[in-house]
């Protein structure tokens, strides 16, 4: 079977197995989408730094850290 899906930015048709898997964290929540690989590239050049991890949908997704732009910092030492 050849599903297809469309990128989550572009719109742009591809098979599923063609679809690259991006995990990030938006404040608490975990977004996840499913880019193209040109959108794949846009999102890891606007990162500061990409890690690999498991993902659900692709053996392999590729983790974004959006950067100390967001100006959000927990401060540790805070829990309790
Ligand atoms: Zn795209």
């Amino acid at each position: 079977m050849d599903q297809t899906f469309s990128c989550e930015r572009c719109g742009r048709e591809l098979s599923r197995r063609r679809l690259k898997e991006v995990v990030y964290e938006e404040g608490r929540h975990r977004i996840r989408e499913l880019l193209c690989a040109n959108c794949l590239d846009q999102v890891m050049n606007e990162s500061s730094r990409v890690r690999g991890v498991v993902g659900t949908i692709r053996a392999a997704a590729a983790h974004i850290d959006r950067g100390p732009a967001g100006g959000e910092r927990v401060s540790m030492g805070q829990r309790g």
